[in-house]
């Protein structure tokens, strides 16, 4: 009688046990960090919501996951995620926002190829900014995410010479830097970081050369200041292909690659969002 019971209770346990989960998500993110939420256990997540808006869910390795993008300027403070689970189950967690603190402030000269320093050039770029960032808002997602793979870093080595989050002032305007600047010679082959399909891949004052991939759900990797493109609007592109050849063009005071990652419309720290797939991922920094 008493093993039956001590049985029972170990097959009530291991029952519990099977549709228990957990949801994992930070505690606390950085302004302008990629957030990365899923499920450890028997139950996967089937509606994600964040602040009160709807988060895209996708599956990779087996498990379904969800990506937030907090944006640079979000308020600090503490925001609810909520998860309803695929056993029925509905998992709350607070996720708290800390500030970055105070960007510093670089001045860039406007190059004297797109008029030097003058009010109308400095009107000229913030014009192109617009115009460019309004193509970016316009492009339509994947219903689907393209890619199976994890994201790879675009370069062969990365070494980041402007980081992510700061200022650069131009004449009257101060615009935050939502991207990172990466070391790359004139002609450097630059990859794509994932599977996806081009959607931008024109030349712009400001941005100069600048492929734009979607990855669906509102995914995108950005590729600006090429000195040439391998493709163009509508080609999809596998993971590790060539989409171009870094360079100096827009508004640049030396070769680099900008490289912007988008979630969901936000504009987050590309690193990080690498070291969610790379944990290991060496970034030099070069002051
Ligand atoms: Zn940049």
């Amino acid at each position: 009688m008493r093993k039956t019971l001590l049985i029972a209770a170990a097959v009530l346990l291991s029952s519990r046990a099977a549709f228990a989960a957990t949801l994992l998500a930070p505690e606390e993110v950085f302004q302008g960090s990629p957030v990365r939420v899923t499920t450890e256990g028997a139950a996967f997540l089937k509606d994600v919501m964040f602040d009160g808006a709807r988060v895209p869910i996708f599956t990779y390795n087996g498990r379904t996951r969800a990506f937030i993008g907090i944006d640079l300027k979000k308020t600090p403070g503490k925001y609810t995620l909520t998860a309803k689970l695929t056993n029925g189950a509905t998992v709350s967690k607070t996720i708290t926002v800390i500030a970055r603190g105070t960007p510093t402030v670089a001045s860039v000269d406007i190059p004297e190829a797109l008029g030097g320093n003058t009010t109308s050039s400095q009107n000229n770029l913030l014009a192109s900014i617009s115009a460019a960032d309004a193509d970016i808002k316009k492009i339509k997602t994947g219903a689907a995410v393209t890619w199976t793979q994890k994201f790879i870093p675009p370069l062969a080595a990365l070494a980041t010479t402007n980081p992510y989050g700061y200022s650069v002032s131009t004449g009257a305007y101060t615009l935050p830097h939502k991207g990172v600047d990466l070391e790359a010679a004139v002609g450097t082959p630059v990859v794509a970081m994932n599977r996806g399909v081009v959607k931008i891949a024109r030349e712009y004052r400001s941005y100069g050369k600048m492929v734009v991939l979607d990855h669906g759900l509102r995914v995108q990797t950005l590729y600006l200041h090429l000195s040439k493109m391998n493709v163009k609007v509508g080609d999809t592109i596998a993971r590790g292909k060539i989409i171009g050849l870094s360079g100096e063009s827009g508004y640049v005071s030396g070769p680099h690659l900008h490289l912007s990652v988008r979630i969901g419309g936000t504009s987050i720290d590309p690193v990080p969002f690498l070291k969610l797939f790379t944990p290991s991922l060496s970034v030099k920094e070069i002051l």
